[in-house]
């Protein structure tokens, strides 16, 4: 138990699986914690002490289990066989498994990116900037990037950081311990994204101490390499994230020390060689999509499929991602794993450098026009596994028989594959695999020839190389193998030397080789035969011969399986000395395959090489939904977006559209349609359009209001005007805005006051001109700014038809067609039908319409901006649903009169039907109370309209 403490001491804050014979046990409240999230039963190992303990082959699966609810995991192995160990057996732990270091196979998921995250704040002139690195340990990745700390959380979730280092809170006096907390930045991003956070001793982010860690790791003299100067202050949380993963992934010297030559000790060797030198993620280099964009054009998974759901899983279909990865297999457009999570990276970093669009679209041109070279390809690519992956097993001394041969076998397609690769947008992608093909070519060949067709999972059986391969194996090979024929030829001979004809000679596992006689023939046994065993029938013996018979045996299968174990260390070193060729390896076929996935989606969809310019200008002819298309087919209808850019006649075109149309036309599939384009364009995919020139973006921002059906009414209006604030601070020329209902939220009056006053703004005044905006909206009264800012706005409209045409009770008829000009009617009544609203209703609603329709007062009167204070009708928003008419008094206040009051209310209604003659007084007296109770009951439960 003093190993326990030990460790426990060392990771106090791990739940501690610790290995004892076939079991990991815990203890103590470990054993209670287990117990409670797995379900185990709870004993007790010395009186008072709660135990709990997993069978070690399902060390897995509970991992999983764990480290999914939350909890880090350390796990403490056995170092020595326990049958040559003198004393205790050595322990160490030889990891700790945390929801941002999980590398197994088993609990990952092989399409998303699963990371590690280290990250300060410092407070500047220019305001908070924070500071992250970000590791993926699966595949030795490592990102560094500064930015202003409100997009901190953005970047998390870009980059997929499950779990976030940070410098513990000093403490000062008067606090109590564990009372500071981190930054407020640090806080609101562990919140926002709802991940573990790991405070860290504050000396590990010193500049000097991570200076010396990033150099001593990387055995470079200077981290200007690395384009890192000393005084960065990235290299601060860089060092430190390093530090942590080296004191988590490697052995403690403490656990080791005197172990290297034991018997029976086999230390993993745990190099961290895939760990990637940091590379700097330079913002300005990327289309920068924050995570609000992410998830309202529903680009890595639908808004209803909810956080939960993984990246290319089910539930993520219908996402942008999902349309290049959903399905398995053939319906897949990706080959391999690592091609599957470069394009979901691709499709949330778009490019702002015309020239490396243009480098990849090349590349994808040239697949889909040469189809024999991209199914050739693509059955080359087939057959390869996670690379990456493996190479990061290999290098945290985790890898098994299968890795080793797997990669092998993925190695050996490298020099075919750069062999098909000769056309010339192709030749760069091509050198590098004949770069790395030569520095891997001789081991993978060698690997696949030394090893069994099905290799064993691991080696305690041993198995995975075949004969011939080493003598040495091949000899106790033979000898544990002929031991059949060795033993019939000695029972023969007992046979016949006693005149015994019975005797057998047998073996079990547990008393291993014996002679056996039966009950009576046994009493006459010779005296050669020492008696061993009784049993009912039969009576056992052994000879010395025997003995030393099996002793060779045994020895023989023990020395076969450590030859195979030093056979197999042998191999992998080798492979680590390799291991930068094989990321390089497992880099480009991750390109060469996403890049496949685009063409193949082309190819097979009819998608179009967009046209790429540095001008601000987003124009797209036929463009299709690139999700929806797939789902409806021929039936979607195709769409034109001009935005921005020059003209005819030297012109600039209006920057901002604002849509309009009923309920239901397409105004949101249009928007949102039009920015995925622009994005797809800029990872260098081809778009679902007949024709697109796409001007570079620099951000794109959307806004989807705040109680569409899309959104699932997960927002309050303030969440919506945080996020529009952030459009209007930060949206320049270069970006795309697409906003989708904004003002919802709140007042009808408020609502397109707001909407009024943000088109406006967006629109750009003077010679600034404003982002290019894509505005849904359901405030036909907007469309008046195209003629109030001519050439700056743009009106469009989804087209309808009525059927039969100025019948009032006409059917409506999507068309989904956008077209120049206005709506003036929202068809909302027509909509609600269409849903099935009781007939009534619907008529009510006609009737009220109609007197509405009467007193519309144009908003062209009305000049924005300037209303009156107050405006906000005083009805409680349950009520509103029940409005009807306008009132008098309101248009006196020069209000548009579109805003109306409620004067119907359900107590009303009850009052009509009251019966006032045939009441007691003191049933009257009841009435009146319940009724001024209901009343009240509504006000306090509708009497809160957001006042922040
Ligand atoms: P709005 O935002 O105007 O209320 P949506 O964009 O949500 O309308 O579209 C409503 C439905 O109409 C979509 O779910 C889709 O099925 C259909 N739709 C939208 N655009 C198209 C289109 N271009 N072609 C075919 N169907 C479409
Ligand atoms: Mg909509």
């Amino acid at each position: 138990m003093q190993q326990w403490s030990r460790f426990k001491k060392r990771y106090p804050d791990c739940v501690l699986l610790f290995r004892m014979g076939d079991f990991y046990e815990t203890f103590d409240d470990d054993a209670v914690t287990v117990s409670k999230a797995l379900g185990l039963t709870l004993t007790q190992r010395t009186a008072g002490v709660p135990m709990a303990g997993v069978p070690f082959h399902q060390l897995d699966t509970y991992l999983r289990r764990l480290v999914a609810q939350g909890y880090r995991v350390a796990v403490g192995e056995q170092l020595q066989d326990a049958s040559l160990a003198k004393g205790v057996v050595p322990r160490a732990v030889t990891r700790v498994v945390t929801p941002g270091m999980v590398v197994d196979d088993a609990l990952l998921d092989s399409d998303a990116a699963r990371t590690l995250g280290c990250a300060i704040v410092h407070e500047t002139e220019r305001g908070d900037m924070a500071f992250l690195a970000v590791i993926d340990l699966s595949t030795g990745s490592f990102r560094i990037t500064d930015m202003r700390a409100a997009s901190l959380v953005d970047e998390m979730s870009r980059a997929g950081v499950c779990e976030l280092l940070y410098p513990e809170p000093i403490v000062s006096r008067g606090v109590k311990a564990g009372g500071a907390k981190p930054h407020k930045e640090i806080e609101r991003a562990l919140r926002a994204l709802s991940i573990a956070g790991t405070p860290r001793p504050g000396w590990h982010f010193r500049q000097d101490e991570s200076r010396e860690a990033l150099l001593s790791h990387y055995g470079v003299k200077t981290l200007a390499g690395f384009g890192l100067r000393d005084a960065d202050p990235v290299v601060g949380p860089a060092g430190a994230i390093l530090r942590y993963i080296k004191e988590t992934q490697t052995l403690s010297e403490e656990d080791t020390r005197g172990l290297e030559n034991a018997p029976g000790v086999h230390l993993a060797r745990v190099t961290l060689g895939h760990l990637r030198p940091p590379t700097r993620v330079q913002s300005e280099r990327f289309c920068v999509v924050d995570a609000v964009t992410l998830r309202s054009l529903e680009i890595e998974r639908t808004m209803r499929a909810g956080a939960g759901v993984s990246i290319g899983g089910p539930g993520s279909d219908r996402s942008l991602v999902g349309c290049f990865l959903g399905g398995t297999g053939e319906k897949s457009c990706c080959r391999t794993p690592m091609g599957r999570r470069l394009l979901a990276q691709w499709l949330v970093t778009p490019l702002r450098d015309v020239a490396a669009i243009e480098a990849r679209q090349r590349v994808v041109a040239c697949l889909v026009e040469d189809r024999e070279l991209a199914e050739r390809l693509g059955e080359e690519l087939g057959p390869i596994q996670d690379v990456a992956r493996i190479a990061g097993r290999l290098s945290l001394g985790r890898s098994s028989p299968r890795d080793v041969v797997g990669l092998a076998r993925s190695l050996v397609h490298a020099p075919a594959i750069a062999d098909l690769l000769d056309a010339p947008p192709t030749r760069g992608l091509r050198d590098r695999l004949a770069k790395a093909a030569g520095a891997t070519e001789g081991w993978a060949k060698h690997v696949v020839e030394a090893c069994v067709e099905s290799p064993p999972a691991h080696l305690r059986e041993g198995g995975l190389f075949v004969d011939g391969f080493d003598a040495e194996l091949d000899e106790c090979r033979l000898l544990e193998r002929d031991a059949g024929s060795w033993l019939s030829a000695y029972q023969a001979r007992l046979i016949e030397e006693h005149d015994l004809p019975s005797l057998k000679v047998g073996y079990n596992r547990v008393f291993g080789y014996y002679i056996e006689l039966p009950q009576a023939q046994a009493r006459s046994a010779p005296a050669a035969l020492t008696r061993t065993q009784t049993l009912k029938n039969v009576e056992r013996f052994t000879t010395p011969e025997l003995r030393e018979f099996e002793q060779k045996v045994t020895s023989a299968r023990s020395r076969g399986l450590e030859r195979e174990r030093v056979l197999l260390a042998a191999v992998c070193d080798e492979a680590l000395s390799r291991l930068e060729a094989v990321l390089d390896y497992a880099e480009a076929v991750a390109e060469l395959d996403a890049l496949g996935a685009y063409a193949e989606k082309a190819y097979r969809k009819g998608w179009v090489r967009p046209e790429v310019v540095p001008e601000a200008v987003l124009d797209i002819e036929q463009g299709r939904h690139p999700v929806l298309d797939d789902v409806l087919g021929t039936s979607f209808v195709p769409n034109d977006a001009l935005l921005g850019g020059h003209a005819s006649g030297g012109m600039t075109d209006p920057s901002l559209a604002l849509i309009t149309g009923p309920n239901m036309a397409g105004k949101s599939t249009f928007i949102r349609q039009t920015a995925l384009l622009a994005l797809l364009a800029l990872t260098g995919s081809f778009v679902p359009a007949k024709r697109a020139t796409v001007g570079v973006i620099d951000r794109i921002f959307t806004r989807i209001g705040a109680d569409d059906a899309l959104h699932a009414g997960q927002s309050t209006f303030m969440v919506e005007m945080i996020e529009t604030a952030n459009i209007l601070n930060y949206a320049t020329p270069r970006s795309l805005v697409v906003l989708d209902e904004i003002g919802r939220g709140t007042s009808t009056l408020d609502g397109l006051s707001l909407a009024w006053a943000i088109a406006e703004h967006l629109a750009g005044s003077g010679d600034a001109p404003g982002p290019r905006t894509l505005f849904a909206t359901h405030y036909h009264e907007l469309t008046d700014l195209e003629e109030r800012l001519k050439g700056r706005v743009r009106n469009l409209h989804v087209l309808v038809r009525e059927w039969p045409p100025g019948d009032p009770h006409a059917q409506i008829v999507f068309l989904h067609r956008i077209m120049p000009g206005k709506t003036d009617q929202s068809y909302g009544v027509h909509v609600a039908r269409l849903a099935g609203v009781p007939t009534g209703v619907i008529e009510r609603a006609r009737e009220v319409l109609g007197s509405l329709a009467v007193h519309h007062g144009p908003m062209a009167d009305a000049e924005a901006g300037t209303r009156p204070e107050g405006s906000r009708p005083e009805q409680s928003s349950r009520w509103r649903a029940t409005a009807v008419a306008t009132t008098p008094d309101r248009e006196e206040a020069g209000q548009m009169s579109l805003f109306t009051r409620y004067v119907s209310h359900p107590v009303v209604d009850e009052l009509r039907e009251v019966k006032i003659d045939s009441l007691t007084p003191l049933r009257a007296f009841d009435l009146l109370r319940e009724i001024v109770g209901r009343v009240h009951a509504d006000e306090s439960s509708s009497g809160s309209e957001p006042k922040d």
